[in-house]
């Protein structure tokens, strides 16, 4: 019989590991880009790494190496090329040209999943906005077949004028694209007014950590879950009461290392949920080694965002992944370096083994009482 299902890509991942980086870093970077290009939808077939200061100017990674890669495409018929870092149009098109596959950067990728998960039109406003504002600056590489056909003459021929043409198109559907979601904004601003003065929490944390799948729980609704990068795209909000105390409860985008910043930018009512909710619950995988890390990453996009600290929940998820020795090893650590710095509210739980969960709800309970209380005083 013969199989329908489309054949999965093959892919190569590259990356560096740079002047002051440690391979371990670079491993990991490497492990999510792996994650990334297989929730993508891409088999990766092999991964090579090289020490290098910077990145090369024109190919990336060095002279032998970019050789070494090009007999392994050829050898074992490879469709895509996938770099941990973003490239350069120039170094695109030179590699382009040696490889002779499909080139990405991880940017590419993480553009290429939210579309492919985008579902509302909001979402797929944003993603296609990010998509323009990250070809404009390498609009170069579209034109390799006719510089080939030209033999790269001249700068300022008939190649130029259509790239710039093309700028031109781009930059109108930017503009577009932006009023669009001016318009999309509003109506999301009307409709946030409408919830009125509920209580707002909001579920933060770097990807694939467990945030729906806390979020099902707590609200025992139906969002989508799974063991993949970003499987949500839009923000979903359900109503929970706890101990009869109502409150708003918000799912948000994950962040990610390396996240496009045309992605930060424009995923603007994930970070407006962020920027209105009264108290988060940063949730964070204690099984994953960078953990510590990926709570830096999130930490430092919300302060680039807030003025102010908002009251926040520490959930520790994930425990039934690592042994009990290992947990009490983990806590010890965080306890010594920034546990009793940030407060004393965090819980260590598991939410598919229903671990603590009464825990954090009582928690949640503690934090949504004193806001409600004081917006409502007349209320009881
Ligand atoms: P999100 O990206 O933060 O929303 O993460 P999800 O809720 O989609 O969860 C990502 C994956 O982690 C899914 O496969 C979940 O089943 C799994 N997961 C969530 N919580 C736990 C947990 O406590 N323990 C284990 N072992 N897996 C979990
Ligand atoms: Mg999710």
């Amino acid at each position: 019989m013969i199989s329908t299902a489309p054949k999965k890509e093959k892919a190569i991942l590259i990356g560096l590991i740079l002047k002051n980086q440690l391979k371990e870093e670079a491993d990991e970077y490497l492990d999510e880009l792996q994650f990334l290009a297989l929730t993508s939808g891409a088999h990766t077939t092999k991964v090579f790494i090289q020490k290098m200061d910077t990145p090369h100017p024109a190919t990336f990674v060095g002279k032998g190496k970019i050789n070494e890669i090009k007999q392994f495409v050829k050898e074992n018929e490879i469709d895509m090329a996938i770099f941990d870092d973003d490239l350069e149009a120039t170094q695109i098109r030179n590699i382009e040209r040696i490889l002779e596959c499909k080139i990405l950067d991880r940017s590419n990728l993480i553009l290429d999943i939210f579309a492919s998960r985008a579902r509302t039109s909001h979402a797929k406003t944003q993603v296609e906005l990010a998509q323009y504002q990250y070809l404009l600056p390498r609009l170069t590489r579209m034109w390799t077949h006719l510089e080939r056909q030209k033999g790269g003459i001249g700068m300022r021929g008939p190649g130029e004028t259509q790239i710039e043409t093309d700028r031109r198109i781009i930059k109108q559907k930017i503009n577009l694209l932006k009023k669009k979601l001016i318009k999309i904004d509003n109506q999301k601003i009307a409709q946030r007014s409408n919830r009125g003065n509920m209580v707002r929490v909001a579920l933060v944390g770097y990807t694939n950590v467990g945030k729906s799948t806390i979020m099902n729980i707590l609200s025992k609704s139906d969002v989508f879950a799974e063991n993949k990068l970003f499987a949500t795209l839009d923000t979903t909000v359900r109503k929970v009461v706890i101990n009869s105390i109502p409150f708003l409860l918000t799912d948000t985008v994950g962040f990610i290392r390396k996240l496009p910043h045309q992605l930060i930018e424009s995923f603007k009512s994930t970070l407006d949920e962020v920027r209105e909710a009264d108290v988060l619950i940063h949730v964070v995988d204690v099984s994953q080694t960078s953990f510590n890390d990926h709570y830096d990453v999130v930490n430092e996009t919300l302060n680039d965002l807030l003025q102010t600290e908002k009251p926040t929940i520490m959930v520790f998820n994930k425990i039934d992944k690592i042994n009990k020795n290992k947990l009490d090893l983990n806590i010890e650590q965080l306890k010594k370096s920034w546990l009793s710095k940030i407060n004393n509210k965090h819980v260590f739980i598991s939410a598919t083994n229903k671990l603590n969960l009464d825990q954090l709800r009582e928690m949640l309970h503690i934090e949504t009482k004193i806001i409600h209380k004081n917006r409502f005083p007349y209320n009881r």
